[in-house]
């Protein structure tokens, strides 16, 4: 079965996302979780954008980046100085990379580079084979590929390849591209690399779209995906570690790949991302939001009762949610009411339940949740 790496970005595009600082000892935190639930690949940072970059990288590297723990890696422009920076923050890693950044589309190279294609493609071959002469491994990720002209953006990643790059980078930066047209892009690079070479999906999500993205890439033949905690990132954020590793878990039969991430841990590394971010996730986010798991409706409820998979697709236990599903509410049946009642030490007869039932219906019509102290209430007042 083909394995499909995961790359955290977490801690480097997550990082960039409006009010987040994540200090050198979170981001060690979040690291020690990452490398526990099997992560591969970690970047750490962008060395040479600040002092505590570059020490949150050199801590990583020195803890985590061990022998048998995940490839650190750092961001770097095609300069030689962020070359060089990211080389040395990762001096302790066993296995270092150098992911170097490079705009290809026209409007990156005009705008934002003032340069033209060829001066483009000079920069990406000398830019590239400096860092293998300093690094064995090394990223190309061209910036904005999704709107590059393909033919272009094949011609570039060949250029970056012949320099040494072993990995390839399709980034839909501006979260503008669409799970037909991102797979067909992937589809069309991997055609025209050396089998041995690895392409990255990196997607964000401005139209909600990065996860649908990457499982459409993996599915054309990428085979690392670089994803965030909590869907963590710039703007509307990236794709969400937890949401493509549990798509990919759950629909096997689909994509026949294994990311080898020990799924249990992810709700705890989820809520430590919200604690040293300051960003909650919403309460309906799939798989660590907090109702992703919940049924209050009286018909869910009965299915769930009788067998889990009636409305469950994850076990929640899977990717680690403990405890009851159920909620009570203006929507549950006398079932599971009786249930819910037993378990706070309320036993009613049949005929009290009746009217206990009556009485709940409308109480619970009234407020937006219904407490144990709601219950007991309505239990003592019938
Ligand atoms: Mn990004």
């Amino acid at each position: 079965m083909v394995n499909i790496k995961i790359c955290d970005i977490t801690l480097r595009d997550g990082e960039q996302a409006a009010g987040v600082n994540f200090f050198p000892e979170d981001k060690l935190r979040i690291a020690e979780k990452l490398a526990l639930m099997n992560v591969p690949i970690i970047e750490a940072g962008f060395a040479i954008a600040s002092p505590s970059d570059f020490k949150g990288i050199e801590l990583i590297s020195r803890k985590i980046g061990v022998s048998n723990g995940p490839v650190i890696c750092s961001m770097a422009r095609a300069i030689r100085n962020d070359i060089r920076c990211a080389v040395e923050a990762l001096k302790y890693a066993a296995k270092p990379r150098i992911q170097i950044v490079f705009s290809t589309s026209d409007i990156h190279l005009k705008h934002k580079l003032n340069m033209d294609r060829s001066q483009a493609k000079d920069i990406v071959h000398e830019m590239v084979s400096y860092a293998k002469s300093l690094i064995d491994d090394v990223g190309f990720i061209a910036e904005d590929a999704t709107r590059t002209d393909i033919n272009f953006l094949v011609e570039i990643f060949n250029i970056a390849v012949n320099a040494g790059a072993n990995i390839v980078g399709i980034p839909d930066t501006v979260g503008y591209s669409t799970p037909d047209e991102y797979g067909s892009i992937v589809k069309a690079v991997s055609v025209s690399l050396p089998d041995n070479i690895t392409i990255s999906t990196h997607c964000h999500n401005d139209l909600g779209l990065a996860v649908a993205n990457t499982l459409s890439g993996i599915s054309a033949g990428a085979t690392q995906a670089e994803v965030t905690v909590n869907g963590l990132g710039e703007r509307a954020g990236n794709a969400s570690l937890e949401e493509v590793v549990m798509a990919l878990a759950t629909r096997k039969d689909i994509y026949n790949v294994d990311t080898n991430i020990d799924t249990r841990h992810i709700l705890n590394i989820s809520k430590l991302v919200c604690e040293l971010s300051g960003i909650n996730v919403q309460k309906n986010k799939a798989i660590v939001g907090a109702n992703a798991f919940l049924h209050e409706s009286g018909i869910h409820q009965d299915g769930m009762l009788k067998n889990t998979q009636t409305y469950q697709i994850i076990n929640p236990e899977q990717v680690g949610w403990h405890g009851n599903q159920i909620v009570i509410g203006k929507h549950s049946g006398k079932k599971v009411l009786m249930s819910g009642l037993k378990k706070i030490g309320i036993h009613l007869a049949d005929k009290e339940l009746e009217e206990f039932f009556v009485k709940f219906k409308k109480v619970s019509s009234k407020k937006k949740s219904i407490t144990i102290s709601d219950l007991k209430d309505i239990a003592n007042n019938h």
